[in-house]
């Protein structure tokens, strides 16, 4: 089975180290190759930044942070680390009325909302976009990428007020979900599989409502060589919760 970058870079953690004493991260890269040297690390990448150095390394985040901190210059503090979070939050609304477009909604948002926020302000607060279709044509539901400071003001009112509807939010962890294999981390276009799989038991040459097979085989935990004696779809499926903390961990939940 091919298995594609996506699927790959689940296993990488990405570490950005910086100095104190280095703000524009002149030799930090130096310093990083030097101390991690003859230590076993499987790094995939080591490149410099505009304040220190990016460090890509192949293992889980445990093993990696445990690792970094053994370091004497780093459980010093003198070089400082944090995870990547190259990922912005996003929020769902639900029943937006369909006929607002993008830019519309994101000013009723605001107007009757937010309206301590200046509307430049706002508008930078915000990110892409994505509206989605309801059974009810009348009413969209749009997930739109927002700041962790607006994500949580958003979360703590729990409606807002979009042209003359009370619209429901909640959080929103984007999972691409392959419909061709049903693997998480790409989508259909990427995939590795000649043939679509059966969604519930994992074969190819059928579809799931001719499967004959009575137990189901989730399609992304026997990739993984863990236990796959459930629906692939399921909500407790261990590649799902492990590809949503995968998420959290690299979204900048900040402010
Ligand atoms: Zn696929
Ligand atoms: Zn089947
Ligand atoms: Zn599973």
């Amino acid at each position: 089975m091919v298995r594609n970058k996506q699927e790959e870079r689940r296993d990488d953690v990405k570490i950005i180290l910086e100095d104190v004493n280095d703000p524009d991260g002149k030799e930090v890269k130096d310093k990083v190759k030097n101390l991690i040297k003859d230590q076993g690390w499987k790094v995939q990448g080591l490149a410099k930044t505009k304040t220190g150095a990016i460090l890509t390394v192949k293992g889980s985040e445990e093993e990696v942070n445990r690792k970094l901190k053994e370091i004497p210059v780093i459980r010093e503090g003198k070089l400082t680390m944090r995870e990547v979070k190259d990922k912005k939050p996003m929020v769902r609304i639900n029943g937006v009325d369909s006929e607002i477009n993008e830019e519309e909604l994101i000013e009723e948002i605001r107007r009757k909302n937010f309206q301590g926020w200046e509307r430049e302000d706002f508008k930078k607060a915000v990110g892409r976009g994505i509206k989605k279709k309801t059974r009810n044509d009348k009413v969209a539901t749009w997930i739109l990428e927002v700041s962790g400071k607006l994500r949580q003001q958003i979360l703590e009112m729990g409606i807002i007020y979009v042209a003359y509807n009370g619209c429901r939010v909640w959080d929103h962890i984007d999972i691409l979900r392959c419909y061709k294999c049903h693997k998480l981390g790409h989508a259909a276009k990427r995939c590795g599989e000649k043939e679509d799989l059966c969604s519930w038991c994992g074969k190819p040459g059928h579809k799931r409502a001719e499967c004959k097979v009575a137990a189901p085989t989730c399609a992304c935990c026997h990739s993984q060589k863990i236990r796959s004696d459930h629906d692939v779809f399921d909500h407790g499926c261990p590649s799902l919760i492990r590809e949503m903390e995968w998420i959290v961990r690299r979204t900048d939940y900040g402010a």
